[in-house]
């Protein structure tokens, strides 16, 4: 089996944080061509990654989960998220086969075409969905939802709302050593700014991390699509800390510290009513993307996140300087 580069830069890691691949690295790289923006743009595509059902961001982030999930003896994986939730789909999947079941607490938010054919996944995955509507009731129903889904004296292994615990996260730090990686191989150059939609946090912070071990200059910068939660520039720098710590908890002998105030940026202007809310931009940004650059977006996350990339472009927030769009949906 594929070794993850954690392992490879800290061979200490390979018993005690178990990695379960799911899916083909590197993801690609390649240029945007065509959109006219002031520096050159890249996209580094996770939409392929996963060989399940489902791709996308959350895929590297149950490559370390479920493995500690089975490591800790647990039959059942509890989470929670919106009816559309790409995070809930992708763990009742690739869960499956490695024999867990899976339990989701859901709540409302707006519907469309794409949550509604969202819904009709989960529904065929074997996942327990739970509807509980609001975030109030989800949590007064934890602690029912908790012993409902106890087997013998075994709890559920819980996980945050998007995988975005400390552990989940390594699966962006992952992709990022990928990354520094391919600017070590010449495949691009190596870039003054990623950019990527925020929704749990897990994504950004992994990236941070990932970029400051692997040594790059390169920032990230979060476009935040979700109010549900709080995302500031502090708990995004606090979770890829805990990352960090649960890396050296684990045994490697990781010099130096995290990210910090200066290596990620948060933009809140592009999440419009709310979460999974269309906006005007975000349209429009979709259809260039697929227009200009070949590239599928969906509303809820990566056209918000584009549209910010084009705008601050166009403001010359990069100072034309390389820069990356990580794109982190993946439809099968
Ligand atoms: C979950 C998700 C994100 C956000 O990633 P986080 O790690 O939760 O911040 C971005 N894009 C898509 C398509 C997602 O499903």
């Amino acid at each position: 089996m594929r070794r993850p580069l954690l392992h490879r830069c800290w061979p200490e890691l390979a018993e005690s944080l178990p990695y379960l691949g799911l899916g083909e690295a590197p993801t690609p790289v390649r240029p945007l061509a065509g959109l006219g923006c002031r520096g050159t743009v890249w996209v580094k595509d996770e939409s392929g990654y996963g060989h399940g059902g489902w791709g996308g961001n959350k895929v590297r982030k149950l490559e370390w989960l479920l493995p500690e999930a089975r490591r800790r003896g647990a039959r059942t994986v509890l989470t929670v998220g919106g009816i559309g939730t790409n995070w809930g789909l992708a763990a009742a999947l690739y869960a499956r086969e490695l024999g867990l079941d899976v339990a989701l607490g859901l709540i409302d938010h707006p519907v469309d075409e794409h949550v509604r054919a969202q819904l009709r996944r989960l529904r065929a995955s074997g996942a327990t969905l739970h509807f509980l509507h609001t975030r109030t009731r989800l949590v007064l129903a934890a602690p029912w939802l908790f012993a409902r889904h106890t087997r013998g004296l075994t709890p559920p292994y819980y996980l945050p709302a998007g995988g975005s615990s400390a552990l989940g996260t390594l699966g962006y730090v992952e992709c990022a050593l990928e990354l520094a990686a391919q600017v070590a191989d010449g495949l691009l150059p190596e870039p003054g700014w990623i950019v990527t939609a925020v929704g749990s946090g897990g994504t950004a912070a992994g990236l941070a991390l990932g970029l400051r071990l692997a040594g790059l200059r390169t920032r990230v910068l979060g476009v935040v699509v979700n109010d549900t939660l709080r995302l500031d520039g502090a708990t995004l720098t606090r979770l890829a800390g805990r990352s960090l710590a649960l890396l050296r908890e684990r045994g490697a002998e990781v010099t130096g510290g995290g990210p910090g105030a200066s290596d990620v940026a948060v933009e809140y202007g592009w999440l419009g009513a709310g979460y999974a809310y269309p906006t005007v931009e975000g349209a429009v940004a979709r259809t260039r993307a697929g227009a200009e650059a070949g590239l599928e977006l969906e509303q809820t996350y990566t056209a918000k996140a584009f549209a910010a990339l084009l705008e601050l472009d166009t403001a010359g927030r990069f100072e034309g300087e390389p820069v990356v769009f990580l794109n982190t949906f993946g439809p099968r």
